[in-house]
């Protein structure tokens, strides 16, 4: 009788994973397609400085125009793609793109206005990530300096050698690192001390219930000291509503990001919110083209 039921149990969860391994395999294949066929795309949530209120960067977020024309985020094929290695040409793609799109972004006018990529640690792993951040940036002719590579505490805590010299080489370029979802991660601090991050950026987790829960109040109080206290930017991500803006300036935070201030939006769409809330440039494509 025993037997009977587990031999069920058995093949019940025998089918269920031959059912999760071919919806997995299918959905590879879509991603495969995806990034052959150009349904990738680039999407830029605005990052404000809190004390001009200007938008002084944007964070590169991947999104994934389906053929049947939904919109998808990256949470729900982003670890599908980490396990099977596609994430290594899905990023590079990200990354050439919001290069590229940012570089343009001047062009047309705009002040120069700083990009966030996510790299992930898998990259650092398996792909040459210095190589291929310098390809991107002389392809884009994007000064280095605007382009601010988002890690995890996960990428920082592998801890190898190699890790600290490939940052320390974009860093001598001028390229920028911050670190997300700061707080998440490990307690330890070390990695801060070894690398050269430039921001901290508080998780959003932090910032949800940031008015009404102390514990909340308290971290992210000590994320901004600990941030200035080595000479670091700090960012909340996640801001949803004005209290939390009104928070987060007595706190002395440097930016915020989220909802709040606008929706990650298409290139164009980023490019007409400068416009709108920074001012015109002070140098509009046509003095550009005179001076060229
Ligand atoms: P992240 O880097 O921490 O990005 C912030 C996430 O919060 C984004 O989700 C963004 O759309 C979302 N968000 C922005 N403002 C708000 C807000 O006010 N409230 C709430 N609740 N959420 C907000 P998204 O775009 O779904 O990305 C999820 C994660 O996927 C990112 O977290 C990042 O870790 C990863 N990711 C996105 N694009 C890439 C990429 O190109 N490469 C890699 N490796 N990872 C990426
Ligand atoms: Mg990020
Ligand atoms: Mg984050
Ligand atoms: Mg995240």
């Amino acid at each position: 009788q025993a037997k009977e039921e587990g031999r069920d149990v058995f093949r019940f969860f025998a089918a269920d994973m031959d059912r999760r391994a071919r919806e997995a395999m299918a959905l590879e294949g879509e991603l495969r397609a995806a990034l052959a066929r150009g349904q990738f795309v680039v999407h830029y949530q605005p990052q404000v400085n809190l004390r001009t209120g200007r938008i002084v960067g944007a964070e590169a977020l991947l999104r994934w125009h389906r053929p049947g024309g939904t919109l998808t985020r990256p949470g729900d094929f982003l670890a599908l793609a980490e396990e099977t290695g596609l994430i290594g040409p899905i990023n590079e793609w990200v990354l050439r793109t919001a290069c590229a799109e940012a570089a343009a972004w001047q062009r047309e006018g705009l002040r120069p206005l700083r990009v966030s990529v996510n790299l992930s640690a898998v990259q650092f792993r398996k792909h040459d990530v210095r190589r291929l951040v310098v390809s991107a940036l002389e392809a884009s002719g994007l000064d280095p300096v605007l382009l601010d590579l988002e890690l995890t505490e996960g990428i920082l805590l592998e801890n190898d050698e190699t890790v600290a010299q490939v940052l320390r080489d974009l860093r001598r370029l001028g390229v920028r690192f911050s670190i997300d979802d700061f707080g998440t991660g490990y307690s330890s601090l070390n990695y801060i001390k070894n690398f050269p991050v430039d921001r901290l950026k508080i998780d959003q987790s932090f910032i949800r219930n940031l008015r009404t829960d102390p514990s909340d109040t308290a971290i992210v109080r000590a994320i901004i000291n600990l941030g200035h206290s080595l000479g670091l930017g700090v960012i909340a991500e996640g801001v949803e509503t004005v209290e939390q803006v009104t928070q987060l300036i007595a706190e002395g935070c440097d930016e915020i990001q989220g909802h709040y201030y606008s929706h990650p939006v298409g290139t164009q769409e980023l490019q007409a919110l400068v416009r709108r809330m920074n001012g015109v440039s002070a140098a509009p494509p046509r003095d550009r083209q005179a001076g060229d």
